[in-house]
């Protein structure tokens, strides 16, 4: 059975726990490896071993930090194959989907080259009589990040590189279920140049992560996973005096207007509802077409895309459209939600409540589904599924859609299909949802914009990536001073004038 370790000090490190979790192979249903979970003092010893570290790291010019990243971009395009596989593997997406995850990292890393000009301070020359006032941005110290499964290189590097561009140490905990890539990153980062101990990754459960947010050296906290937990950490960190922004769970609304292009509104519905299994925090899981012929002509393109669907392992090419989900647990509490959708009157028009696939039968696939005539009353409509679930909710007009939308406790991201500009427009504005697609099914804005969601998706005042984390990542010092004239008119010194 293959062990994987910890990541501290810059080499690979075994756990001396004794606790371990199983990493699955998502298709077969195998433990492939486990996870060693820390024990609170293998946590606070790299906590400390971080807090050592740091200074050296932290006193480098901005420059310099930023030639690290540099590097580890060069360096993440060369192994960019072999960490795709890695990802796969543990995870179960598609090599291309494992791709875009790494990619959608790198870029938040290329960002981080620009460290220098986002770390310059603000200055005010004469202020007042011989007085000058400038701010400058230090970093925090020591902080930690607590990732989830669905995204094990993007979410990971969204918080690393700002963090370390901004002169801090990391602790990253990344998720039990797939930690070989954040691991395989932390050694990446090693060869890009960077001192040993000021990445340190720590696996393991509530117990590292409980260490995390009481240490009196962790100065901020950024969490990403599901909102009881984004709940518990964020109150637990702030209770301790620390920065935190955690950002929790989604049900993403996409909105059909009768005059919208149908066909291309059902492909993006397919995309975003059932790429990587559902598994995204934007996946759209509600669909919402106004009025009874819009939503007829959209099921109807809907049926045929969503039967087509080729779920299979990775390893089967690249025209799989997902694969397996996290863990059998996952797939098994999917396939409730989906029988409570049936038992609360809901109408389930593409139906694989009994998908199995040959060969791989104790795998987690779970086949696609596609509910119409769903209410915001049944469970499905409440719930984050986090599966290949598209629930149809019909709306009379667009007042009543985009009131769903707005109602909902979630708010992360939302999507309209329209062709009209004022429709378009007003629900950009009205909509209190922190990301807004139009005719666009994903939003997932930039490295150099920011990302976060509103309501329970995200708890905390500063999102992540682009200008946001350099902010999160960073304190202002605001030095005023004053230096008494010594130069008299003419140009001649008066030294008295300095005593
Ligand atoms: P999760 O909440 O189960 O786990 C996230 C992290 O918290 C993991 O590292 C896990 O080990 C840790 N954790 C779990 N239970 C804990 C506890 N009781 N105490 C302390 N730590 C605990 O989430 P997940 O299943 O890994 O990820 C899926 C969720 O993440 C979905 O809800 C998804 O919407 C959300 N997500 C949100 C965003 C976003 O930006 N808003 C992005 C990606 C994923």
């Amino acid at each position: 059975m293959n062990e994987l370790t910890h990541f501290l000090n810059g080499a690979m490190t075994n756990g001396t726990s004794g606790r371990f979790s199983d990493v699955f192979n998502p298709a077969t249903g195998e433990v492939q490896s486990k996870c060693p979970m820390a024990s609170a003092a293998e946590t606070t010893a790299a906590i400390e071993d971080a807090a050592a570290a740091q200074p050296a790291w932290g006193a480098r010019n901005p420059q310099r930090r930023a030639r690290v990243m540099m590097a580890m971009v060069g360096l993440m395009n060369r192994d960019m194959d072999k960490l795709a596989e890695a990802l796969s593997r543990e995870h179960g997406k598609t090599i291309p989907d494992a791709k875009g995850d790494l990619q959608r990292g790198l870029e938040v890393i290329e960002y981080c080259i620009g460290a220098p000009q986002m770390l310059k301070g603000d200055y005010t020359d004469d202020a007042g009589p011989g007085i000058d006032m400038y701010s400058m941005r230090q970093p925090l110290g020591v902080v930690a990040s607590i990732m989830p499964f669905n995204f094990p290189a993007m979410m990971p590097l969204w918080h690393v590189g700002p963090a370390l561009a901004c002169g801090n140490a990391v602790v990253l905990k990344p998720s039990e279920r797939d930690p070989s890539v954040p691991l395989m990153l932390a050694e990446l980062f090693i060869e890009a140049g960077l001192p040993k101990g000021v990445f340190q990754v720590v696996n393991g459960d509530k117990e590292a992560v409980d260490t995390l947010l009481d240490s009196e050296i962790i100065q901020g906290v950024s969490f990403v996973g599901s909102t009881p937990i984004a709940q518990y950490i964020y109150s637990r960190a702030t209770a301790n005096g620390k920065r935190a922004q955690c950002f929790g769970g989604a049900k993403n609304h996409m909105i059909v207007m009768p005059d919208a292009d149908m066909d291309q509104a059902a492909d993006a519905l397919v995309g975003a509802g059932f790429g990587a299994a559902g598994e995204r925090c934007m996946a759209v899981s509600v669909a919402v077409p106004v009025g009874e012929e819009t939503a007829d002509r959209l099921i109807e393109k809907l049926v045929p895309r969503v039967e087509k669907l080729r779920v299979a392992p990775y390893t089967d090419g690249d025209d799989v459209d997902y694969g397996p989900v996290v863990t059998r647990e996952a797939k098994e509490r999917i396939l409730g939600l989906i029988q409570s959708g049936v038992d609360q009157g809901a109408d389930l028009v593409v139906d694989n409540r009994n998908f199995s696939l040959q060969g791989y039968e104790d795998g987690f696939f779970v086949g696609p589904h596609l509910f119409d005539r769903v209410t915001p009353d049944m469970d499905i409509y409440k719930t984050e599924i986090f599966g290949p679930v598209l629930s149809c909710v019909r709306a009379g007009s667009y007042e009543e859609a985009i009131g769903l939308a707005m109602d909902h406790e979630y708010g992360n991201g939302t999507a309209i299909y329209t062709r009209d500009g004022d429709t378009a427009r007003d629900f950009a504005h009205r909509i209190n949802i922190g990301m807004v697609g139009i005719n666009v099914p994903i939003p997932v804005p930039l490295a150099y914009h920011t990302f976060g969601g509103w309501k329970k998706s995200m708890f905390g005042d500063l999102n992540q990536h682009g200008p946001d984390s350099f902010k999160f990542y960073t304190r202002t010092k605001t030095v005023t001073s004053r230096w008494p004239s010594g130069i008299k008119e003419g140009g001649e010194f008066n030294f008295k004038a300095m005593d």
